[in-house]
Order: structure tokens, then C-alpha cells, then sequence
């Protein structure tokens, strides 16, 4: 290595190192710099260029500057504009400051100049040659920004030094780093630190890339999806106007507001996810949305306010109905009972009774009372626990069950449902409704009901069910004890009249458009309809046929110039026809073989008149008429006592061999069955038997047993009123049923004489002459 000590210009650089072998263009500004460029062309065009320390330094000191530079050539200097030269320089060899040249307008040195020595022969030289080639190529191929020229310059180096230099030129190494290598006058050692800066340099590179693509990853799948949304934003605009998109977001609004749980929200939104992924237009998508609109119009939020107060209960009720004390004040005991309770534990309210007797104006009237919305399911020919709990979404067409259309209907968690026709609910093989019912009136349950289409749990806590039916044979045990049971029973024709007047008419006007000026129907004429055109326990038909009136007069009104309308006796065929009913009177004689019986049928009470003949023959029994099985069998138990007590009853002793019997009950309309029978067709066949005549003023009704005790029955009540209203002055009944007669009521009782029995002789001796 030769050092040489020169004197020349220096220039400070900012931000930037000049290799040897290396051409650089640069503009200088700074007066120093410009000066000490000038002087240098003027001379032999030597130059050494030094990096500042600090780039922020504007006149540099010597203290301001590395030591180690390079020596350089000016090529070429052009003057700028405002005082700017722009300089191109050629690199020679590395130099160090020696020694300090006073001078007042730029830097000037004694620099000690540097050749690198060869080493080509050296076997380490040429392996950090090599070594560092590859490293370069393989910078180069990471690197894009490295040019082609540059790789040339690289592959032609001569020397270990020049190798070094010329990558390190190119590399984009830091200014550091690149001091570092300039101030490295051993080839071997810098060219291992610049094979480590490469390396070093490669992994920030990779790290970069991993970074840009994850980035990069980011942004295309948010770009993406952005994209794909603005797409499907503008098909569905271009197809409906609406969106799916804006339809999902809905959705998910409505969702979060849900007042439910997490689980069954995370669930519906699962639902909304699913919906989006759909095409909007595929079938799927249809049902999903379906789900989501059934799923979201039930009344997760709401409930009402409800009213506690009792007396205002029972007064609702008494507005709203005429009579039905007992049940009146049953029910305000049970909602007493529901509030001490706070619901919990109580038992469903059952309605029992004949049809139109008011089971269903009741539980209206109970839900008006508490400030409860009313929703009613008919459960008449359900028989499949699907229609309670719905379909899985799964089936085309698949609903939410009654239960819940009942509460989308009613807007409120906390409705009054009504389940009317309790026990015309039947079993198949697809499941028993009353099961999935169960569950719905257990309040340790239906917390979290669960429809099979809604799929998520319900709360049916709140509501407060009500149940009605005609009769509680058909309904099912368990349902049964967990019902409590008021029963409704049939109206007599005087309850039918106060109702006719005082709530049918003003409802049945009002319906039609009417007032009580332009439509009158005469007492008289109004007892005439109850009589003659209705024969029921309720009061349906009737108000079907004030309506049927109504809409006549209704017509005629307008038609005619008529301002009023009386309806009487008189005209009433105008209105309604000729009468369909006439009761069964009582019988004007005493007559042989003919007694009259008591039955209970679904209508009300009525009278059943039981005829017998006795003719000679071999001891057959005939039985007509459209009666029961139980009715058959307790005809053959009649005889069977007779046949045991022939002596006492003073009947022949061989007449089960000498004679047929034939029984028969007319007017077979009605079917008619049951053990009450009994007493009535014994007494006939010992009348028939005896020729003893049966009085025509006396009715009765009574099972018989074998030894001729007489038993209980039911509808003692309707079979009074059927019996009053038959002229019947003395009716025999079982002495078990005498509590019963309370229930009669008074205008009946007052007129009937009750004679109560224990066994068969009791009854012959009242009912024979
Ligand atoms: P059900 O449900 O028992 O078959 P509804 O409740 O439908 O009978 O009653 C039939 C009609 O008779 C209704 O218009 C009802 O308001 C009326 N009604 C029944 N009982 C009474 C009553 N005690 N007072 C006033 N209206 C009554």
C-alpha cells in the first residue's frame, strides 16, 4: 500500500458516501462547497469528498466530517441557476485527512491517499470474492430495485476492493454502514462486513415483503368483499330496489335489540350470516328470510301493563254478562289467588259447558278486565303435535305452530290465550298434541318453550291461559289435573230471555247498524223465539236469530219508507218462519206403559218419554229408538230386577217366557245415552206388565241396580228446567242428587216438587196410580 499526502479542495456530503471506481452526480448549493469546487477545477480537478456527520450541520468544520473520504475526479461542473453547480465525479481511491490547510472560503487538507492492495492471489481473497458474488445475486434477486447495470459493474470487478466497492455502492446500504466500509482499508474484512450488511439487509427485506403481503392480504379480501357487497348492492337495486345487503343489516339491527339471550341472538344472527351468503333469489334464501320475519315479529320486548285490580274484574264481568254468579265469582277468587301467587303455581282455568253459554265471552271478558290482549286457538281437530309446536323449517311450507302465531298475533308477551275445545283435540300416530300442551301450561316450563320452527326458547311465562270445552270425558289425565274446573251449565228460559234483552239485542243492533228506536222486539215475541226457534242450553242460536231479524229489518228499512219496526208475536213468521221446535209436553192421561224420563244431551235437558208394549210371545226384548249401549244394557238390567222381584211387584212370574217386551224411546233425533234411564224403563215395563196406569204429571231420572237401588246422575239442573218446561209438576230424583237442587234455579224450584229415592219401590209407589 503507497500513501501519498496531496493538498485539495474538500467537500462535505451530505446524506451520501462515494465509492472508489464509482461515478456521482451531484448538485452542490452550499458556498463552501461551491468555492472548493471551483478552486478544484481550476487546479487538477482533485477533490475529496466526505460525509458529514451530521447531515443537519449547514458550514461544516473539520470536526463535522469523516476522516476517511475518497479522493476524486471532476468531470464535468455546470452552473445552476441561483448559484447551484451540478457536478459529476469520478471516484479514484480512498484518502484520509492528514493534516488541516488554512483557508477562509472552503475546507482544504493534506490528504493521505490509499490504493487497495491486491490480494487476487490469495486463496481467502477469492473465497470472500465468491462468497460475496452470491450474496450479491442473491440480494439482486430479492432486491428489484437494483438495475441490470449495476449487476454488470458487480460481475466485472477485477479486485476483491473493487468488488467491494462497487456492490456496496449500489446496495442501498445505510450511510453508516457504507462509512463503515469506506474507513475498512482491509479487502477481507470489508468484505465480510458487507456480506453480512447484505445479508442483514436481506432479511429487513424479506420481513418487509411478509408485512406488505399480509397487508396486502388484508386490504385485497377487505377489497374484495367491498367490492363483491357494491356488486350485489347494485344488482338488487337494478332487480327490487331493495337489498339484501341493507335487508341483513336490518336484520342484525333488530336482532341486537332483542330483549333474549346470547345464545339464542348469537343464533339469529348465524341465521342473517347465512341469509347473506344465499343468493337472493335461491329458495333457501326465502325460507331463511321467512324465519327471520316470523322469528323477529314476536313480541321479545313487549309486554302490558296489566290491571290487578279484582273489583274491577268482577265489575267487567257483570258488565259484560247476565247470571253466572257461581262462575263469576270463581274466577275472581282464581285471579286472586293467580296475584297472591304472582302466577306462579296456579292452575289453568277450564271452562266447561254447552255451546253458547258464554265460556268464550268470558275469557274475553277476563282479558278486558285485566288490560290483557286476547288471542283464541281452536284446538277442534287438532291431532297432530305439529300443529302446536310447529314444523321444522326444514319442511317446504313449515309454520310456527298455533301457540306461537298466537303470541305473533297478540304483539305482547303477556296476552290471554284461549284454547277453546279443549277435548276435540285428538291423537294420531304423528304425535299427541295434548304432550306438546302439557308442556305449554306448565309454568315450570314454558319459560323456555320451544317451537320447532322458531327454534329458539320462548318465554310463554306471562301469558295466562284459559281453556274451554263441552265436556271433560275426552280430555286427557294429566291435562285434567292441571286444570281447574269451572263448569257453565245450560240457561233457563227466563236467564235466556234477560240476556236476550239486556245484552244480545243492544250487541246484535249495534252489529247491524240499528238502534233501539228504529228495531223493537216485543217481550213476548222474544220468549216465542226461545221456545219455539232455539232449542239449546245456550244462547248461540238465539243470538243468531235477533241477528237473523236485525238484517230483515235492516233491509226493510231502507227498501220500504218505514221508520220503525215492532217484531211480535204476531209477525215473527215474517221474520223467522215457521217455529222449528215444540216441546215435548206432559201427556194428558195417565196412560199404561208410558213413563217420562229426564235425559241431558248436549243441547240442554230435555223430557224423554219411555213406551213400552207387552205382547204375548216367548220372552224376546226389543229395544228402538237411538239409544246408547249404556242405555241397552241398563233396559236389560231393568228386567233383570223385575224378573228377581216378580212376586212383590205383582208382575206375572212367567212373563220372560210367555211374553215379548218391546221398549222403545221416541223422537230419536237426539241420540241419546247414559244410565239415567233406568228408573224410567222399569217403571214402564212393571206399568206395561201391571196394567197399572203411570201418572202423566211426574217425571223422573235415576240409575237402577240389579237389587233395584236407585243411583246418582248428572244434570239435575237442565233436566229441571227440561221437566218445568215439559208442565211436569213432581219429579223423582236420586236422594244423592238433593245437594244438587241448589243449583236449580229459584223459578223452577219454586214450581217443581222434588222427590227424592233411594230404591225402585219408592218410585212405583210415586209414579204408579
Ligand atoms: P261458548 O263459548 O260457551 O260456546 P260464547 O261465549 O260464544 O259461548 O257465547 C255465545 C254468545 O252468547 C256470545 O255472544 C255471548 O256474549 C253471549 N252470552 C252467553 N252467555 C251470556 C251471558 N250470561 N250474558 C250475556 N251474554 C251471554
Amino acid at each position: 500500500m503507497e500513501n501519498e499526502l496531496n493538498y485539495m479542495p474538500v467537500v462535505p456530503m451530505r446524506g451520501m458516501v462515494l465509492f472508489p471506481h464509482m461515478t456521482l452526480n451531484f448538485d452542490a448549493a452550499r458556498t463552501a462547497s461551491v468555492k472548493a469546487i471551483e478552486a478544484a477545477s481550476a487546479a487538477n480537478s482533485t477533490v475529496f469528498l466526505t460525509a458529514q456527520k451530521d447531515i443537519s450541520v449547514e458550514e461544516p468544520s473539520f470536526a463535522d466530517v469523516y476522516d476517511v473520504g475518497t479522493v476524486a475526479h471532476i468531470r464535468q461542473v455546470m452552473r445552476m441557476p441561483g448559484g447551484v453547480v451540478r457536478v459529476i465525479v469520478q471516484g479514484v481511491r480512498r484518502g484520509m485527512i492528514d493534516c488541516e490547510i488554512p483557508c477562509d472560503e472552503y475546507l482544504k487538507a493534506g490528504i493521505l491517499e490509499y490504493e487497495d492492495s491486491y490480494y487476487d492471489n490469495d486463496n481467502l481473497a477469492a473465497a470472500h470474492k465468491n462468497r460475496l458474488r452470491k450474496t450479491y445475486e442473491e440480494y439482486f434477486s430479492q432486491n428489484p430495485r437494483l438495475t441490470a447495470d449495476n449487476f454488470m459493474q458487480v460481475m466485472s470487478a477485477h479486485t476483491l476492493g473493487e468488488l467491494c466497492d462497487i456492490v456496496a455502492a449500489g446496495a442501498e446500504l445505510e450511510v453508516e454502514t457504507n462509512q463503515e466500509l469506506l474507513a475498512e482499508f482491509d479487502v477481507c474484512a470489508r468484505a465480510e462486513m458487507l456480506t453480512a450488511a447484505l445479508q442483514n439487509r436481506m432479511e429487513v427485506l424479506k420481513l418487509e415483503r411478509q408485512i406488505a403481503e399480509r397487508v396486502k392480504e388484508r386490504l385485497d379480501k377487505n377489497q374484495r368483499e367491498y367490492y363483491l357487497r357494491e356488486q350485489l348492492h347494485v344488482i338488487e337495486e337494478e332487480l327490487d330496489g331493495g337489498g339484501t345487503i341493507s335487508e341483513a343489516e336490518e336484520y342484525e339491527n333488530r336482532i341486537k335489540k332483542l330483549k333474549t339471550t346470547k345464545d339464542t341472538k348469537e343464533k339469529l344472527l348465524k341465521e342473517v350470516d347465512r341469509f347473506l351468503k344465499m343468493p337472493p333469489s335461491s329458495s333457501e334464501s326465502a325460507v331463511i328470510r321467512s324465519y327471520l320475519d316470523t322469528v323477529l315479529e314476536m313480541p321479545w320486548n313487549k309486554t302490558t301493563k296489566e290491571n290487578n285490580d279484582i273489583q274491577n274484574a268482577r265489575a267487567v264481568l257483570d258488565e259484560d254478562h247476565y247470571g253466572l254468579d257461581k262462575v263469576k265469582e270463581r274466577i275472581v277468587e282464581y285471579l286472586a289467588v293467580r296475584q297472591m301467587t304472582n302466577g306462579k303455581n296456579s292452575a289453568i282455568l277450564c271452562l266447561v259447558g254447552p255451546p253458547g253459554v258464554g265460556k268464550t265471552s268470558v275469557a274475553k271478558s277476563v282479558a278486558r278486565a285485566l288490560g290483557r290482549k286476547y288471542v283464541r286457538i281452536s284446538l277442534g281437530g287438532i291431532h297432530d303435535e305439529s300443529d302446536i309446536r310447529g314444523h321444522r323449517k326444514t319442511y317446504i311450507g313449515a309454520m310456527e305452530g298455533r301457540i306461537m302465531a298466537a303470541m305473533k298475533e297478540a304483539k305482547t308477551l303477556n296476552p290471554l290465550i284461549l284454547l277453546d275445545e279443549i277435548d276435540k283435540m285428538g291423537v294420531d300416530y304423528k304425535g299427541d298434541p295434548s304432550a306438546a300442551l302439557l308442556e305449554v301450561l306448565d309454568y315450570e316450563q314454558n319459560g323456555t318453550f320451544r317451537d320447532h320452527y322458531i327454534e329458539v326458547p320462548f318465554d310463554l311465562s306471562k301469558v295466562l291461559f284459559i281453556t274451554t270445552a263441552n265436556t271433560l270425558d275426552t280430555v286427557s289425565r294429566p291435562l285434567l289435573d292441571r286444570m281447574e274446573i269451572i263448569e257453565l251449565t245450560g240457561y233457563t228460559s227466563a236467564e235466556k230471555f234477560h240476556i236476550a234483552k239486556d245484552y244480545l239485542m243492544p250487541k246484535t243492533l249495534k252489529a247491524n247498524g240499528l238502534t233501539e228506536k228504529q228495531l223493537t222486539i216485543a217481550d213476548s215475541a222474544l220468549r216465542e223465539i226461545i221456545e219455539h226457534y232455539t232449542r239449546e242450553a245456550g244462547v248461540r242460536k238465539l243470538e243468531q236469530k235477533i241477528g237473523e231479524i236485525c238484517r230483515k229489518a235492516a233491509k226493510e228499512l231502507l227498501s220500504t219508507r218505514k221508520r220503525v219496526i215492532k217484531v211480535t208475536v204476531k209477525n215473527l213468521e215474517d221474520f223467522l218462519g215457521k217455529p222449528h221446535y215444540r216441546f215435548d209436553m206432559m201427556n194428558e192421561h195417565d196412560e199404561v206403559g208410558v213413563a217420562r224420563g229426564l235425559a241431558w244431551t248436549s243441547v240442554g235437558g230435555d223430557t224423554l218419554s219411555i213406551e213400552v208394549n207387552v205382547m204375548p210371545g216367548s220372552g224376546k226384548v226389543e229395544l228402538t229408538g237411538k239409544l246408547g249401549d249404556v242405555m241397552k244394557e241398563s233396559a236389560v238390567a231393568a228386567i233383570s230386577y223385575i224378573r228377581a222381584n216378580a212376586k212383590e211387584l205383582k208382575v206375572p212370574s212367567d212373563f220372560h217366557k210367555k211374553y215379548d217386551i218391546h221398549i222403545h224411546v221416541p223422537e230419536g233425533a237426539v241420540p241419546k245415552d247414559g244410565p239415567s234411564a233406568g228408573i224410567t224403563m222399569a217403571t214402564a215395563v212393571v206399568s206395561a206388565l201391571t196394567k197399572n196406569p203411570v201418572r202423566n204429571d211426574i217425571a223422573m231420572t235415576g240409575e237402577i241396580t240389579l237389587r233395584g237401588r236407585v243411583l246418582p246422575i248428572g244434570g239435575l239442573k237442565e233436566k229441571s228446567l227440561a221437566a218445568y218446561r215439559a208442565g211436569i209438576k213432581d219429579i223423582i230424583i236420586p236422594e244423592e242428587n238433593k245437594p244438587d237442587i241448589d243449583d236449580v234455579p229459584d223459578e223452577v224450584r219454586d214450581k217443581l216438587h222434588f222427590i227424592p229415592v233411594t230404591n225402585m219401590d219408592a218410585v212405583l209407589d210415586n209414579a204408579l196410580r
